[in-house]
């Protein structure tokens, strides 16, 4: 009955004498370190040749679960069909990787962004805004 009492009153000690030990995060002076599994604001994903891996099958809108996705897809002059819109209205995301799951291009990925304070007239991102982070990582 003692012994768990001790221990915890060892860690507590522990953590109490070592300067390096920290559980308080600086944000916003320095960043957390976001666990691997952390799902951010979803990011559209741009292939190899430089293009969205998109190709508006939709399948992200239907299983969305906020019905926050838009899409309208069309035909290149070589048949390859892409979205010429896509929308997604981050003010109703819940963050849930539905769309990521659905998508068999992996084209959509949840990504670390998580500061999303905006005004209320930018919730909607549109296509250029959620290749962003894609196209950043490529340069
Ligand atoms: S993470 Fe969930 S709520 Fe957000 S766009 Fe994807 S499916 Fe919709
Ligand atoms: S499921 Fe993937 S390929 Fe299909 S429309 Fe959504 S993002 Fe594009």
């Amino acid at each position: 009955m003692i012994l768990p009492l001790v221990k915890g009153l060892l860690l507590t000690l522990k953590r109490f004498l070592n300067p390096f030990t920290c559980v308080t995060e600086s944000y916003p002076d320095a960043r957390p370190r976001l666990a691997k599994r952390f799902r951010g604001l979803p990011e559209l994903q741009i292939g190899e040749d430089g293009r969205e891996k998109c190709v508006a099958c939709g399948l992200c809108a239907k299983v969305c679960p906020s019905q926050c996705i838009s899409i309208e897809g069309a035909e290149d002059e070589q048949f390859r069909r892409y979205p010429s819109m896509y929308e997604l209205d981050s003010f109703r995301c819940i963050f849930c990787g539905f769309c990521e799951e659905a998508c068999p291009e992996r084209a959509i990925l949840l990504g670390d962004v998580f500061e999303l304070a905006t005004d209320k007239n930018s919730g909607v991102l549109d296509k250029e805004k959620l290749l962003e982070s894609a196209r950043k990582r490529k340069l």
